[in-house]
């Protein structure tokens, strides 16, 4: 797609650097563009690329197909051309974007998308006017829309056309009546589903398709049927389809006989619906069948009330949705909302200054997925959306799209369900069943045959690296894993090694031992015999078992102390570059040689201070890289060992913009530190053996009049909201944030949908599809009734972090305390009938002010601390790539009295007994010297023992036969013979087993250095540099009654 001021060719270092300057003609900021060349930001703004039309010149109307840019302007000129980065030509890849229109077909794979997707059907008429916002330091004046960042003209920011003006749509609204699929059948659940039916050939056609985009599809297309030539048929959609009447859904099943389709008939008379059509009236019914408690309705004064933490993990919030559709809804361990109940305009979601956004994990892994083989994946013929139990059958052969509203046919297969042989029941297949599924892709949904599994080692052996051991665990490690890969036959392997030179493993079958091939060209790069090197892991297994057993004895002498990464990095792309995979890199020093060469820029002294710290790259050579790695579907892992600096803020963004993962092991010695030698052998074990997907792509959809501008994550936004993950893991999280862009006054629920279509290691095309159903409200106390705590304070540390980024630490911790103080000012002064003293607040939003104090102290955001600038990059980097419910552990860890646990209300899972204490406040007034206190914040578990602590757990739990006895350093618990001991082990075990990565155990006495680690989680208490919980209540109190 052509772009006035793209390039569409050329080598673009410049483009790389594009500074852009404030984006908005009006003068007004633009504030939810995308900021390039900094190491947290992320997201990319699809609403920008809207914005890209000129005022005018797209009137909504015109389908896609006539808006081929002849005017310059992209109807879909999103992230993709507004992205600096979009332009870039990595050495030897073709053009990321091909001329407009011009030959899609010849697209290679990593090309752009071809001009397929129309013009979105709404234009992001809130988004226009996306001020500076509340995030901005103390500001209390708002523009119409807050928690946008603010970025500075001055500073990396993307190029935007003037906005356009705004051309909502909210005119066309739709009044249909809405239906919704409702009993699902619980056995179809968790089943796996195969269909009985021949796998059609598309119906003869084949299909070529040339980008991810258009294979996984766009988003709302413009067609003309449910926008523009009749605009007014939405409206009449409902009329003309009325709710089934009564009668027609309490009919009984149809036969359970099956039939070959072919000698279907379709009666066509009433069939069996079994369809609860929840129209209004019954969503007005669902509104008093209230899913809040009581409680939930409760307004608190925390000044009074200051102990709102739950002594059992606190829940996420349910919708206030009738219970026909929550029982359906999706999981909110994969999928959430900020807030529950979706403010119908931007002017309502603007007075609740809350954040809009979804935190997704979209990969996890599942006990239970219904897999379905079907040939046949139901998809809304307009935007693409797979059909999902949220969707409306208007009869039996035909359904209504929950996002966009088409109607859409019912394929002829669809009509039977394969789990219950019944013919002429739609509705109870399982993609209307389950909210979570995936589908097995037919060759539709390929570029090119699925790619074997690759895995590449990259390993440092300079000196340093040789003196840390790491090689020792590492390739230890792969020798226990080797045959526990993610993969089938076809799975390939390689080993780089590095230090000022680069060395080859020729691995070939028939080979008598492996052949190392040194290259000391560094400038110029070059593979030798590239054949041999990535090899079949079956076919040279021994090899390959050879080379691990030896290579941590071959540099032991070495007095190499030189780091050239950026070409090994280089030289490892190309390699890869044929087939995609991923490449695992080991590195323990500052890079010191060749391209991406970096120095030192850590200040010791300025640690604590919240300015002028290094987080953004000292160089875009790694962040280059990691989009030419994108663009061959290469990801790339990052295990960082390192005691010293080594600009983890640059090296991150290897991993960052290819989908990969930072792993950081700070003071990595494999004698001084056993308890990370530990960590990493634990690590290593879940990182090589979890399940991989490759060559993936996600696209979230929303309901028409909502609006994804905004993506957190590890991945490259390829076109506007198409997110390029060459790897996809179970164990990375993303977040989005949202406006609400037409009015959703005729709509009583929203559907969003992510959908991750990928490689699986076995070679299969795979889409796994979550949809997520809320509802609509018109109050501004129902929006804050449904709001959900910690997804709201999981998007506000990401956003947090792009702002530390963009503007500086400073700013971003002042726009998290405004955040705080913005919301519960609205709700004072909008919700709240009788001004009462105190600081008041929502049932919902009472952890609130607690949560923003912990990230405040997190360590990604504190200050007046020691916090080494990598350890708080690699903190950063958490808050972007975890999930929500660790970026929470680690915000606000949880606390329990351990020495006294007892069977009452444990868990009995497979015959363990797991005691489940209760969380406690992080106070130390919670603390007392004749207890001990477990601290679980995510990574790390800290044992703290009293001094006066019973001799029953010293010698029944520990071990000792007094207090000082108890070691120093003291990283694990022994096995010892006694109820207590097994208690809390279990419990340890337990909480280990929860979560993907391994938390250090350290049993800590008072004297112990350690100790001040414990004390520095108590959120609640004062430190030296941060205010108490309770003086943090006073000031926003102080700040919201002004
Ligand atoms: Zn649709």
């Amino acid at each position: 797609m052509s772009q006035p001021g793209i390039p569409i060719s050329g080598g673009a270092p410049a483009g790389l650097q594009a500074q852009n300057g404030a984006a908005s003609a009006s003068g007004s900021l633009y504030t939810n563009g995308p900021v390039q060349n900094t190491l947290m930001s992320s997201q990319v703004s699809v609403s920008q690329g809207y914005n890209s039309q000129l005022p005018g010149s797209y009137p909504h109307l015109i389908p896609a197909k006539t808006l081929n840019p002849v005017s310059g302007q992209s109807n879909y000129g999103g992230s993709q051309t507004v992205s600096p980065l979009s332009n870039y030509q990595g050495p030897g890849q073709t053009l990321y974007r091909p001329l407009v229109a011009s030959n899609p077909v010849t697209t290679s794979l990593h090309s752009g998308f071809v001009p397929r997707m129309p013009l979105p059907t709404f234009q992001n008429a809130a988004a226009t006017s996306m001020p500076s916002g509340s995030f901005l330091p103390g500001a209390s004046v708002q523009p119409p829309s807050n928690w946008q960042y603010n970025y500075p003209s001055t500073g990396s920011q993307t190029d935007h056309c003037p906005r356009a003006s705004s051309q909502s749509m909210s005119g066309n609204t739709n009044l249909t009546t809405h239906q919704y699929v409702s009993s699902g059948d619980p056995s179809l659940q968790n089943s796996f589903i195969k269909s009985g039916i021949t796998p059609n050939t598309n119906n003869g056609s084949v299909v070529v398709h040339n980008s991810y985009d258009e294979i996984e599809g766009g988003g709302f297309s413009a067609t003309p049927q449910h926008t523009n030539k009749n605009p007014t048929m939405n409206r009449s959609v409902g009329y003309s389809y009325p709710s089934l009447p009564p009668g027609y859904q309490n009919t009984a099943p149809p036969s359970t006989t099956a039939m070959p389709p072919s000698s279907l008939n379709y009666p066509s008379g009433p069939q069996g619906f079994n369809q609860t059509p929840l129209g209004a009236n019954h969503l007005t019914t669902s509104m008093s069948g209230l899913s809040l408690h009581p409680e939930g309705l409760r307004v608190i004064n925390l000044l009074q009330e200051r102990n709102m933490l739950p002594s059992t993990p606190l829940q996420p919030p349910v919708p206030n949705l009738h219970e026909d559709i929550q029982k359906l809804n999706c999981n909110p361990e994969l999928f959430r909302c900020t807030l529950t109940s979706i403010p119908q305009t931007q002017a309502l979601l603007n007075k609740a200054k809350l954040p809009l956004g979804l935190l997704l994990h979209p990969f996890k892994d599942l006990v239970q997925l219904p897999v379905v083989t079907s040939s046949t994946i139901v998809r809304c013929r307009s935007c693409r959306t797979y059909i999902n139990p949220f969707v409306s059958f208007l009869d039996q052969r035909r359904w209504k799209c929950n996002l966009c509203y088409r109607v859409n046919d019912v394929p002829e297969e669809f009509m039977y369900n394969p789990l219950t042989r019944v013919y002429g029941e739609p509705h109870r297949r399982p993609e209307v069943q389950n909210a979570t599924i995936e589908f097995m892709a037919p060759s539709e949904y390929m570029l090119r045959p699925p790619q074997p599994p690759v895995y590449l080692f990259v390993f440092d052996v300079s000196h340093n690296a040789v003196e840390t051991g790491y090689l020792n665990t590492v390739c230890q490690s792969l020798l226990d894993n080797l045959d526990l890969l993610p993969g089938n036959t076809r799975t390939k392997i390689g080993f780089i090694t590095f230090d000022s030179t680069i060395h080859f493993y020729s691995l070939q079958e028939g080979l008598s031992q492996p052949q190392m091939l040194i290259v000391s060209d560094i400038e110029d790069v070059f593979i030798p015999m590239p054949e041999n090197l990535l090899v079949n892991l079956n076919e040279s297994k021994e090899l390959v078992q050879d080379l691990l057993k030896t290579l941590p004895q071959m540099f032991t002498k070495t007095l190499e102390t030189h780091s050239a990464l950026g070409p090994a990095l280089q030289a490892a792309f190309k390699l890869m570059s044929p087939t995609g995979g991923r490449m695992s890199v080991f590195q323990t020093q500052l890079p010191t040689l060749g391209v991406g060469a970096l120095r030192p820029r850590e200040e010791p002294n300025q640690r604590s201070s919240a300015k002028e710290i290094h987080l953004t790259p000292s160089t875009d050579f790694y962040k280059k890289l990691a989009l030419d790695c994108s663009g061959q579907q290469v990801a790339v892992d990052l295990f960082l060992l390192s005691g010293q600096y080594s600009d983890l803020a640059s090296l991150g963004c290897i991993s960052r913009y290819s989908a990969g993962s930072v792993y950081y092991y700070p003071s990595y010695h494999h004698q001084q530190n056993p308890v990370q030698v530990q960590k990493l052998q634990k690590e290593l074990q879940r990182y090589l053996t979890r399940k991989i997907g490759f060559e993936a792509v996600m696209r979230i959809r929303c309901t028409k009049g909502l609006s994804i501008h905004t993506f957190h994550g590890n991945f490259f936004v390829r076109s506007t909201d198409l997110l390029s993950l060459p790897n996809v893991n179970p164990d990375a999280g993303y977040a989005v944030q949202m406006s609400v862009e037409e009015s959703l006054t005729d709509t009583q629920l929203v559907s969003f949908q992510s959908a991750l279509l990928y490689t699986s290691s076995k070679g299969e095309r795979r889409i796994r599809v979550h949809t997520l159903c809320l509802p609509v409200v018109s109050t501004l106390n129902e929006v804050f009734l449904g709001a959900d705590v910690q997804a709201i304070a999981g998007l506000l540390a990401n956003m947090a972090v792009d702002r530390s980024v963009t503007a500086s630490l400073s700013d971003a911790r002042d726009a998290l305390v405004n955040a705080v103080i913005d919301s519960l000012s609205a709700y004072r002064s909008s919700v709240l009938s009788n001004q009462q003293p105190g600081l008041m607040v929502p049932f919902s939003l009472r952890l609130f002010p607690l949560f923003v104090l912990a990230l405040l102290k997190q360590k990604s955001f504190q200050t007046g601390t020691n916090a080494r600038l990598d350890e708080r990059i690699f903190a950063m980097c958490q808050v972007k790539n975890q999930p929500l419910v660790y970026l929470m552990l680690t915000t606000h860890p949880s606390l329990y009295r351990v020495d006294n646990l007892s069977d009452e209300g444990a868990l009995n899972i497979n015959d363990r007994t797991i005691p489940q204490p209760p969380i406690l406040q992080l106070s130390v007034e919670k603390l007392s010297r004749d207890g001990a206190f477990l601290m679980d914040a995510g990574s790390v578990l800290m044992l703290w023992v009293g001094k006066n602590c019973g001799q029953n757990f010293l010698s029944r739990v520990l071990g000792v036969q007094n207090y000082a006895l108890i070691p120093q350093t003291m990283t694990d618990l022994p096995e010892l013979d006694t109820p207590e001991s097994a208690r809390i082990i279990a419990f340890i075990s337990w909480l280990r087993e929860q979560r993907p990565f391994f938390p250090i155990l350290y049993v800590i006495r008072d004297e112990s250095p350690m100790k001040a680690n414990f004390l520095q989680n108590m959120v609640e208490d004062r430190t030296e540099s941060a205010l108490s919980y309770y003086e943090f209540l006073l000031h926003i109190q102080q700040q919201v009654n002004k």
